[in-house]
């Protein structure tokens, strides 16, 4: 189990088997670029392979997580959620504790040490709910970096407070009006102003999606969070490995990284929860469940698409769902039958945000109560005795305003318009 003291376990480093050499997971994955991108992603790819294998890129981005970022994360037993749900024993991986109150940090600082490594003096990132455009401006201002962010405009409204965040750790942020105005529009920005600017500017993509390399390199860069969870919970429980492990995915990047170092274990179930949003006959943002296999954003994988293939506006009351993509490994592995996705709709996410307040005193993200939702069903499955970890991959304060505007009618009438940005009337 990591100390205070000592230096997380080296998170980048085991050679997982996939992808293969081509960046593919099965028949999903590759990286489906212009071609005048094609020389700067494998370009990305050589350095990364290169940073990986080196000690002391390692040691410093250790380093970084422990001092800087905040690891080791807790592992905490949540023993009135556990009464209250009458099933396994739930732990939370505290996630919501890192510098800046997401898993995303883990990933911008790995990623700007990459830039650093190879020389380039512009960083450019795309974001949904502003998490991952303040982990990265975080991450630049850290190393005085120059820092542009591409964000939905329909994001930025709100999402405001991370918008602040942004300009005032020196980003710019860059609205991107096209479109539904959301993250994938933000992407379609990010990746024009790459082709404009190749050899000056690093990409930092925010989620395990995108062209080869990025699915893996993202993936590499959360994997601490499971490796982290084995360690802790061998400390706690006497077994590293738990019946379940559950975790939100968006684009899938916290889920993965708890998921990584479980993947071997047959006997551990793994459960991913997409935004079933207003139910899946309406709005939603539930990929896996309801998309077909089509390229997207450089890489193959499942995509919410319209009867004429063109891509649907995805919904879900938490930003950082809201993507009608998922990355390609979990596309993998839902056909491979490895992992189990289920859905919870925009209400079961506001349940679940009361429910973790009121029980452990925690105020998870609108994305991470999404994984909360299913813990009561899965808790019974499993039954007393059995355990349970949930990734709580993010703190709810961002979201503050959604919430009070659903949860409590009086405040949001009295808060206003200036407080109070809810993404929807209620
Ligand atoms: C961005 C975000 C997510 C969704 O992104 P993934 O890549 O799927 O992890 C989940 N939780 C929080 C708190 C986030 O900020």
């Amino acid at each position: 189990m990591p100390t205070t003291t000592a230096l997380p376990a080296s998170p980048v480093s085991p050679p997982p088997s996939l992808p293969d050499a081509r960046g593919r997971f099965g028949r999903f994955g590759g990286a489906f670029v212009p071609e005048i991108l094609q020389p700067v992603l494998a370009d990305v790819r050589e350095a990364w392979e290169a940073a990986k294998a080196d000690p002391e890129f390692q040691a410093e981005y250790r380093r970084l997580l422990r001092d800087y970022v905040g690891r080791p994360t807790p592992l905490t037993r949540c023993d009135r959620l556990t009464e209250r749900l009458g099933g396994a024993t739930i732990y939370a991986k505290r996630e919501d504790l890192c510098h800046t109150g997401a898993h995303k940090i883990n990933n911008a600082i790995g990623q700007v040490l990459l830039a650093r490594r190879m020389g380039k003096e512009r960083i450019i990132a795309e974001t949904g709910a502003g998490q991952h455009g303040v982990a990265t401006a975080t991450a630049c201002a850290l190393f005085g970096i120059e820092c542009v962010v591409y964000m939905g405009s329909e994001d930025i409204e709100r999402q405001n407070l991370n918008v602040k965040r942004m300009r005032l750790l020196g980003a710019e942020v860059r609205p991107a009006t096209s479109g539904s105005q959301t993250l994938k529009d933000a992407t379609n920005e990010a990746f024009r102003d790459w082709v404009s600017n190749p050899t000056t500017t690093y990409y930092i993509i925010g989620s395990a999606i995108g062209p080869h390399p990025y699915p893996a390199m993202v993936r590499d860069l959360h994997r601490v969070i499971g490796e982290e969870t084995r360690a802790q919970l061998k400390e706690q429980t006497g077994s590293e490995t738990p019946d379940a492990v559950v975790a939100c995915v968006g684009g899938g990047s916290n889920a993965i990284g708890i998921f990584a170092p479980y993947v071997g274990d047959a006997d551990v179930r793994l459960v991913g929860v997409e935004a079933s949003g207003e139910g899946l006959d309406g709005r939603h943002a539930a990929t896996l469940s309801k998309g077909e296999p089509a390229v997207f954003h450089g890489t193959m994988t499942y995509l919410l698409q319209d009867a004429d293939g063109q891509v649907e506006i995805a919904h879900s009351i938490s930003a950082g769902l809201d993507y009608p993509g998922v990355g390609p490994e979990h596309a993998y592995l839902k056909d491979a039958g490895r992992v189990e996705y289920r859905t919870a709709t925009d209400a079961e996410a506001l349940d679940a945000v009361r429910l973790l307040s009121e029980t452990e005193g925690i105020i998870p993200a609108l994305e991470t109560a999404h994984a909360i939702a299913v813990l009561e069903s899965l808790a019974r499955e499993i039954g007393a005795g059995g355990t349970l970890v949930f990734n709580c991959s993010g703190r709810g304060d961002k979201d503050m305003a959604t919430i009070s505007a659903h949860l409590f009618d009086d405040d949001s009438a009295r808060l206003g318009a200036s407080a109070a940005q809810p993404t929807e009337a209620g």
